[in-house]
């Protein structure tokens, strides 16, 4: 069937300028981590990507080792450009990452020069692109210099395979001198990718500020816990849930009873708001305005849809943070 985009897609969310840049993302952007393997259902992959775009998303954020298998997702993702989006590159923020494992022997992980030029080659030729919108280095490496890694991302761009380059995982310090030294070399760095939510909130403690001095943009990942911030788990695991079905990066032990006490309270303060949690849960990261946009993942289209309701309600009370934070204390 063929895909023809909304024609009201730039209607229905705001873009926010990354950084002290030029470039624009969605208020909400959708990641490729889960949901676009070899093992998962490829219509169902390509609805997401449509329903997306249908609702203004431009950015889609993806990783070599994305799957699994690793590289599938960059693959079911080339595949879907292909067929559906070939008039539509122009209109699309596309990253990917190279950090994590990706393959045996000594090249095929951490920071070296070696590793990130061969692997976004790869990451290319698997998506059927000349180049990504956004490359990052995925996690920081305590044995490589730090001068080599941003080397390789300034030559990266130099060589026209990204146009912006980021950074993930990098803690405060680590991003301020990453950032020195890119500035130093005439690559700025574009975004930081900081795991944040109101479950895990490391950015707070210095990172957010590092990025607003740098001018770097900010694109928390995990917003929802991985479904966690959501009603979902208030009464048990439900069979279509990531702990039921992908259960490697979250599973049973997650659920614990001090959790779900602090989501059922969470869910009751939504509910004053008159807003799911999901909704809370992704309206709370833009309270910072350094948070440029909110990386969410999801299995189904109304998913997509769902989320996008946050957007409806994202300002707070002094009183509704405070008793945020004093649940999340509990
Ligand atoms: P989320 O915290 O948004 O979790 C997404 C999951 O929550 C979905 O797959 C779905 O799970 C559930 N969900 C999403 N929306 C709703 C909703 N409206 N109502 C109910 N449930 C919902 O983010 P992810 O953990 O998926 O991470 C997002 C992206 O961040 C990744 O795809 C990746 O691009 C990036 N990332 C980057 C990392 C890094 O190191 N840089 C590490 C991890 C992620 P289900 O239906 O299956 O239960």
């Amino acid at each position: 069937k063929n895909y023809q985009p909304s024609l009201v897609r730039y209607k229905h969310i705001q873009y926010r300028k990354c950084g002290n840049s030029g470039l624009k993302l969605p208020a909400l952007s959708l990641g490729l981590w889960h949901n676009f393997g070899h093992v998962n259902n490829f219509e169902n992959s390509r609805n997401l990507i449509h329903t997306a775009f249908d609702h203004g998303i431009t950015h889609f954020d993806l990783a070599n080792n994305y799957g699994p298998p690793p590289g599938s997702a960059e693959e079911n993702f080339g595949k879907i450009l292909n067929q559906d989006f070939k008039n539509h590159r122009d209109e699309l923020i596309i990253s990917s990452k190279a950090g994590y494992t990706m393959w045996d022997g000594p090249y095929g992980d951490w920071g070296s020069k070696k590793y990130l030029i061969s692997s976004l080659d790869q990451s290319l030729k698997r998506l059927g692109l000349d180049y990504v919108d956004i490359f990052y280095h995925h996690r920081p490496d305590p044995d490589t210099p730090l001068l080599e890694t941003m080397a390789a991302l300034d030559l990266i761009v130099r060589q026209g395979k990204a146009l912006y380059i980021g950074i993930s995982n990098y803690n405060a310090q680590q991003t301020l001198e990453a950032s020195k030294i890119l500035k130093s070399l005439g690559t700025p760095c574009l975004i930081h990718q900081p795991k944040y939510s109101m479950f895990v909130r490391d950015p707070e403690n210095g990172l957010l500020d590092v990025l607003e001095n740098e001018g770097i943009g900010c694109i928390p990942f995990s917003p929802l816990a991985q479904g966690i911030l959501t009603d979902k788990y208030l009464n048990g695991i439900p069979a279509d849930s990531r702990v039921a079905t992908s259960g490697i990066f979250l599973n049973e032990n997650h659920i614990t009873s001090e959790t779900i006490e602090k989501v059922n309270k969470l869910n009751e303060l939504a509910k004053e708001r008159g807003q799911k949690l999901a909704h809370m849960a992704l309206a709370w990261l833009y309270r910072d305005s350094r948070v440029t946009s909110v990386l969410i993942g999801s299995s189904k289209p109304e998913q997509i849809t769902d989320s996008l309701e946050a957007l409806k309600n994202i300002t707070f009370t002094i009183e509704e943070l405070t008793r945020i934070d004093a649940i999340l204390k509990l």
